[in-house]
Parts: C-alpha cells; sequence; structure tokens
C-alpha cells in the first residue's frame, strides 16, 4: 500500500502515519523527521534547512528533491509507504510524480486530514516530542507518566521549536496558501479521500484504516 498523508502541521499526520506504518508494516516517511535528524546530526542539509524550519517556512524544494529522491532509493521503499509531509506544493507534487515515474511505483491514496486552526494551535502549543524516540505526547490531552519522561523508551521530552504560538501561525498561513492546489491535483486524479481529523487519534486511524481496507477490497477485484 503507498498512502500520502495531506493535512495542516497539527492534524496528527505524523501519530496517524506512525501507527499506520507499523500496522501495515510498511515505511513510514516524514520529510520534518528526515530534516530534524539533519539538524540534529549538524549535516549540511541539516543547516540549510534549519533556519527555515525554526521561521515557520517551507524549506526550498531543490533541496527537498534531493533529500526525497535519495529516501525514495532505499529498498524498504518495495514493501509500501506512507509519506508524511510532502508534497507541501504544487511544485513538489509533480517532483514526486517524477520520483514515482523514474521508479514505477505510483501511489494508492492520498489521505487528507483536515483540522480547525483552534485545535491545531491547542495540540502543537502543547505537543512534547520525545528526543530519543521520536514518540509525540501533550501536556494536557495525552500526558508522560513521569513528568519530561517518554512512557516508550525513557528519553527526555522536549517542546519543538517551530511549535510556538507565532510561528505555527505562520506554520498555518503556509499551509493554507499552497493546499488548495494540492487537493484539486489529487482529486483530479480520482485519489483523494477527506478525513475530518479534529476528534479522537483512535477513531481517526479506524476511518483510516477502514480506507485502505476498502482500496485494498477494490484492487484485488
Ligand atoms: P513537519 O514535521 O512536517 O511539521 O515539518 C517541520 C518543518 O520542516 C516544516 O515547517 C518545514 O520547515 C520543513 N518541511 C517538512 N516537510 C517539508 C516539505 N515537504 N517542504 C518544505 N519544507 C518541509
Amino acid at each position: 500500500m503507498r498512502i500520502i498523508l495531506l493535512g495542516p502541521p497539527g492534524a496528527g499526520k505524523g501519530t496517524q502515519a506512525k501507527k499506520l506504518a507499523e500496522s501495515l508494516k510498511i515505511a513510514h516517511i516524514s520529510t520534518g523527521d528526515i530534516l530534524r535528524q539533519n539538524v540534529k546530526e549538524g549535516t549540511t542539509l541539516g543547516k540549510e534547512a534549519k533556519d527555515f524550519m525554526e521561521r515557520g517556512l517551507l524549506v526550498p524544494d531543490e533541496l527537498m528533491s534531493k533529500m526525497l529522491s535519495d529516501r525514495f532509493s532505499q529498498a524498504d521503499i518495495k514493501k509500501g509507504f506512507i509519506l508524511d509531509g510532502y508534497p507541501r506544493n504544487f511544485a513538489q507534487a509533480l517532483t514526486l510524480e517524477e520520483i514515482f515515474k523514474q521508479r514505477n511505483l505510483d501511489v494508492d491514496m492520498v489521505v487528507y486530514l483536515d483540522s480547525s486552526d483552534a485545535v491545531i494551535i491547542q495540540r502543537l502549543s502543547g505537543r512534547l516530542v520525545c528526543s530519543t524516540c521520536g514518540a509525540n505526547f501533550h501536556i494536557t490531552n495525552m500526558p508522560p507518566k513521569k513528568n519530561g519522561i517518554c512512557d516508550k523508551c525513557s528519553g527526555s521530552l522536549f517542546q519543538r521549536t517551530d511549535d510556538k504560538e507565532e510561528t505555527i501561525k505562520k506554520r498555518l498561513e503556509v499551509y493554507k496558501n499552497e493546499v488548495s492546489s494540492l487537493i484539486k491535483y489529487y482529486q483530479d486524479k480520482n485519489k483523494l479521500y477527506r478525513l475530518v481529523a479534529d476528534g479522537d487519534a483512535g477513531i481517526v486511524l479506524n476511518e483510516i484504516v477502514a480506507l485502505t481496507k476498502k482500496l485494498h477490497d477494490s484492487l484485488k477485484v
């Protein structure tokens, strides 16, 4: 199964993608995670991307294309993937199509997780991330058992520098400027499925799983 997850920052793409990748045994490709890893390791890409990320802006397309193309050259892609955080604009959608063409791949479904601004700001401003395993928590919605410590691996939790209210607003503005062209692009290809993601993450996950099953059955016919 090859899935693209679209949606505003804070719609729960990362949370859903991790769970889906585990249950479907496919690769999870999060462009935000790859970039953050590069920033952490101080690579050339990380150094080039850091400032854009801290300001809530998109990292330039040329850097993203190279990064994505490298990621799609890895063997684990063959078992299927869930792409989270890419494409973020129309040019990236075209780049992705080119990468797929070169590798004889196609996307099965594009799930658009929609969320309201109020929910997004509440979720992101309270989000905590594990510095070791990347698991997400929330100060009030999903607090860790021990303050500042990851339930899963005991790593320390931190707040992302781009999860400050001002930066969240900037990220939302950037997102809204670009998303309609992406929605139209995938709608025209009959690949788009829209879900409201304001509610409980477990319910949203069940809805996505139901969609994948329906699609899987229809592909078998
Ligand atoms: P995310 O974890 O998906 O919210 O991404 C965090 C930040 O990484 C974004 O605010 C951007 O600065 C950068 N980023 C992630 N994916 C992309 C992308 N496809 N294109 C450009 N910048 C990206």
